[in-house]
């Protein structure tokens, strides 16, 4: 069978270049609207991740906090997407760019953050009321709530009750004039967690 090798901070100098291109993608589109809210994507990912310090979550659910939005860095779509009726998927774009850097600790809540909001809105008849306006126009492009199926589905996955933290740390991380620490302060994070992966 293949092996994977998976080098720690420390044994490869790649896993150096991680935070240095966070910073990069943080810099060339972080500073573009949150899809309809009034924060960037930069706030509302440090709101994130201080929102997951704050509760005490593990540096890997920390580092997913932060990077959980990283989808909607990768591509060239426009700030808008959603108002024109387009998912743009991006928490499967995030998925194998997480996964060339972190364990399934870190991206499988990423990737499990959008149904998680579907699962919250079949579940939990106060949620979806206090969504925001265009996180409810997201949740009809992705699907809307789920199924009874789906909720069973979701719940027996072994990240569900990260998904659903950092789910509700997202929904959180729109306030303006909120001061989150800058992203370096997540940087020792990043190192901690990080991993090269070589196929
Ligand atoms: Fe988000």
């Amino acid at each position: 069978m293949e092996q994977k090798s998976v080098m720690k901070q420390g044994s490869n100098p790649a896993v150096g270049e991680t935070m240095k291109e966070v910073c990069r993608l943080f810099e060339a589109r972080g500073s573009a609207w949150y899809g309809g809210e009034a924060v960037s994507q930069l706030e509302h990912a440090l709101q994130a991740a201080m929102f997951a310090e704050r509760d005490a979550a593990t540096a890997e659910l920390i580092v997913a906090a932060l990077l959980h939005d990283v989808g909607h860095l990768l591509h060239d779509l426009p700030e808008n997407v959603a108002e024109q009726g387009v998912d743009d998927r991006h928490e499967m774009l995030a998925r194998p760019w997480l996964a060339m850097r972190f364990s399934p600790a870190v991206f499988e809540p990423v990737e499990m953050h959008v149904a998680a909001k579907r699962y919250l809105c079949a579940v939990d008849a106060d949620y979806m009321l206090q969504l925001s306006p265009a996180s409810q126009q997201s949740l009809q492009l992705q699907g809307g709530p789920m199924s009874g199926d789906e909720v069973s589905e979701f719940e027996r996955r072994r990240f569900f009750a990260d998904a659903v933290r950092l789910r509700k740390w997202d929904d959180a991380a729109k306030v303006v004039g909120l001061k989150p620490p800058p992203l370096d302060h997540f940087g020792t994070y990043i190192g901690r967690v990080s991993q090269v992966t070589t196929p």
